[in-house]
């Protein structure tokens, strides 16, 4: 059984014994004040692409301004997470050539796009800072497909020249998690997407269903991975969110509290579940459960370890 809905939980994510999690939502394009009526922190993950997919042209800085803006205003005093454009590969922009490439998912797709279009990010910048500064939100920026320090380190200077003050980077590539620590020293924060670096690191494609068990974000080297960010996250005292799917799963949300993740980003039907699952277990009790999934020799022993544990 899941954590029963007995007692109505809402509010701030907090695990039982008063250790704050924020629960946060991913967004796309939707409607930024139906998203903003969810009982929710912020926004964890705004996925900017809904902007310039399937255009023809690159969207002007005016009608970028004008919907950051809107969700913004929408969201009020809780913080929105904006990540920069992930797009290239296999979804290319009409307006910005990036060539043929026989493995997209290895190509020059997010963060990379600079090397060969650096306008379209850095005219996404300025129309996120404009937002954030006539509205007065608290805006968090971050870049996808970060690989090296030096990249994490040079969105950072895109990012404060445009005027932005809290710039992260998304961790869901393995090298970036294997030095976190040295990333972790250049940005405000990071979150870990679990969708791609579960891709990158099982070495499984995650536009195809072939091998489901290899992209189980149960895998224990996917786990270790995330314990290798949320350790360097709490020797540096810097957050570190986790908005890829696994943090959507309940079970799976306590196992990464206890790795170390200090927010969590989902779509908006997960965050009940995920609120009541923390309220019911302590930040010991998360860590407990994250070392018997780090230990199981595979993903669903891992799961059935973690289950059996918590009794659900
Ligand atoms: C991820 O990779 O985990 C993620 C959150 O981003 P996307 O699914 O948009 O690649
Ligand atoms: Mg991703």
């Amino acid at each position: 059984a899941r954590p029963a809905a007995d007692a109505e939980v809402t509010g701030p994510g907090r695990t039982a014994d008063g250790h704050p999690v924020a629960l946060l939502l991913n967004l796309g394009g939707e409607d930024p004040e139906r998203a903003a009526a969810h009982d929710c922190e912020g926004v964890g993950l705004l996925r900017t692409e809904f902007l310039f997919l399937d255009r023809v042209t690159e969207p002007t800085q005016e009608e970028q301004y004008a919907a950051y803006a809107r969700l913004f205003r929408a969201f009020g005093d809780r913080v929105v997470t904006v990540r920069t454009l992930d797009v290239g590969s296999d979804k290319p922009l009409a307006f910005a050539a990036q060539g043929d490439e026989p493995n997209p998912a290895l190509g020059t797709r997010g963060f990379r796009t600079v090397r060969t279009c650096p306008g379209v990010l850095r005219r996404q910048l300025a129309a996120v800072a404009r937002a954030a500064r006539e509205t007065g939100a608290r805006v968090q920026v971050m870049a996808p497909m970060v690989a090296t320090p030096q990249e994490a380190a040079d969105f950072v200077g895109m990012a404060r020249e445009a005027g932005l003050a809290e710039v992260g980077v998304v961790v869901e590539v393995p090298s970036a998690a294997l030095l976190a620590d040295r990333i972790l020293r250049q940005v405000d924060f990071v979150s870990v997407g679990t969708n791609d670096l579960s891709q990158y690191t099982l070495a499984a494609d995650r536009t195809r269903n072939a091998l489901p068990d290899l992209l189980d974000p149960w895998q224990p080297a996917l786990l270790h991975l995330v314990g290798r960010v949320g350790a360097a996250g709490r020797s540096l005292g810097r957050p570190v969110g986790v908005c890829g799917e696994a943090a959507a799963d309940p079970l799976l949300a306590l196992v990464l509290v206890g790795l170390g993740a200090t927010s969590l980003s989902m779509a908006a039907p997960a965050l009940p579940g995920v609120r009541r699952a923390l309220a019911r277990h302590s930040l010991r009790d998360c860590r407990d459960l994250a070392a018997l999934a780090l230990a199981a020799a595979g993903p669903r022993e891992a799961r059935e370890a973690v289950r059996g544990a918590v009794g659900w």
